[in-house]
């Protein structure tokens, strides 16, 4: 066994390994090289160990698998699918599964990094993972989504297990598919496995308050940032971008803690209404005509102008890459609370900071999602499970807390809540590592 603390003579640090390596990053729209440049920075600042360094830099799995599907029609189509676990030091993996087209490995890569990372700002026992299959799931049949999600499960059927790389929702994947996940690699171990996956229907083993706890956790996050700079919640514009399963219930919370929601958008646009919108009756609109557009509460503007507009508040809950070096310098908002993973690009980070942009990032923003997945996974594991209430309080503590263990980082070392985010969670990480030494 060796040690990854001990940096014997010669050896370079963190420093001297990236300072040599620092081309400016390459591209920062590629979210693994984003992930990547926030994780050097921090590494940098905390003088990592150079070997902890290179261990941290690199996934510990990358599995890639073909998914032939059977169409209704007859024909097969094979997809492409993947499951990377960054890290398992601090605990079993632990990340979504995506369905769409735009899955890269890449990305994948980069969503399992900061699914480490975020487990550990809220100091919860995972470690990082995510999945994604290539695949337009809106054009495939409920029967043909069914079969393709078995189909990945029995693939990764010795990856995935409750102690192992517990998977749950991600982009355009919901608690139906977790309960095909649990019902293919249950049918497998020949008895039921609640814990494989969390995000599941109550019925089987999911948790309450699991569906709004992304949201929640974001509502949690902005109370606390409006608290510290002083700005009062009563009649504060926001903007949500994105109105899935965390911009919608984000956009929900918000308007019952007296925010003023003045636009939202989906796939189909955005749209406006200075005097605010009333979420449940946009919600009502969708349910009955599947997308925003159209909507008569508000008028419609351009997509990339919601993210321009004349808020206190600006909520990214869609994907990726929303705030880049083209856009920053013209958002208005003076907290940015990162409801998506990744929706800021390192490039737009420095114009933020230079506007004095208070940026709660993704992931501390956005990990109410794990932290009430965890409770998920313990109540499994218990077999007790909780009344909503609880979860909810236990929800809140974890992301009050997170948020000022972020805050004091940030002002120790002065720095942004990003790189704070990213410092106290790589030093947690890391800790383990020096605790676990290096099997050899
Ligand atoms: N997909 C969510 C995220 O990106 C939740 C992950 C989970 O609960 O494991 O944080």
């Amino acid at each position: 066994m060796t040690d990854t603390n001990t940096s014997a003579a010669g050896v370079r640090t963190a420093r001297e390994i990236i300072g040599r390596s620092k081309d400016p990053v390459l591209d920062e729209n590629n979210p693994f090289e984003a992930m990547m440049a926030r994780f050097d920075h921090a590494a940098e600042l905390l003088d990592l160990d150079p070997g902890l360094y290179k261990v941290l830099r690199a996934p510990e799995k990358q599995v890639i698998v073909a998914v032939p599907v059977m169409r209704d029609a007859g024909e097969v189509e094979v997809f492409t699918g993947y499951r990377v676990l960054h890290n398992t030091s601090r605990g079993p993996g632990k990340g979504g599964i995506r369905f769409d087209l735009n899955v890269t490995l890449d990305e994948v890569k980069a969503l399992a990094a900061w699914m480490t990372w975020k487990c550990a700002v809220v100091n919860i026992p995972f470690g990082g993972a995510k999945g994604g299959v290539v695949c337009d799931p809106s054009v495939l049949s409920i029967s043909e989504l069914e079969r393709l999600t078995r189909r990945y499960t029995a693939s990764l059927i010795e990856i995935f297990g409750p102690e192992s790389d517990i998977p749950a929702p991600d982009v355009n994947t919901n608690e139906r598919v977790m309960a095909w996940i649990m019902d293919t690699f249950s049918m497998h171990k020949r008895h039921a496995v609640t814990g494989v996956v969390t995000g599941k229907p109550i019925e089987m083993g999911g948790s309450l308050g699991r569906r709004e706890a992304t949201g929640r956790g974001c509502v949690i996050a902005t109370k606390e940032a409006l608290r510290h700079l002083g700005l009062p919640m009563r009649g504060t514009k926001v903007a949500v971008q994105g109105f899935g399963n965390v911009g919608s219930v984000a956009a929900q919370l918000l308007e019952q803690e007296g925010l003023t929601i003045v636009a939202i958008s989906d796939k189909s646009g955005a749209v406006y209404n200075a005097n605010g919108i009333y979420i449940n009756d946009a919600l009502q609109w969708i349910h009955e005509h599947r997308f925003l557009i159209g909507y008569p509460g508000a008028d419609a503007i351009a997509a990339d102008d919601l993210l321009e507009l004349d808020v206190d508040v600006l909520v990214p809950a869609a994907v990726e890459n929303a705030i880049t070096r083209k856009n920053a310098s013209r958002i208005k908002a003076r907290v940015i609370c990162e409801g998506a993973n990744g929706p800021t690009t390192p490039g737009a980070d420095r114009v933020l900071e230079e506007q004095g942009v208070f940026v709660i990032p993704d992931i501390l923003a956005n990990a109410g999602g794990v932290t009430v997945s965890y409770f998920e996974w313990v109540q499994d594991r218990a077999g007790y499970f909780w009344d909503e209430a609880t979860v909810n309080d236990r929800l809140q503590s974890i992301i009050q807390r997170s948020f000022h263990d972020v805050l004091s980082v940030a002002s120790r070392h002065q720095v942004n809540m990003r790189t704070a985010a990213y410092m106290l969670s790589v030093e947690r990480v890391a800790a383990v590592h020096r605790l676990r030494g290096m099997y050899a």
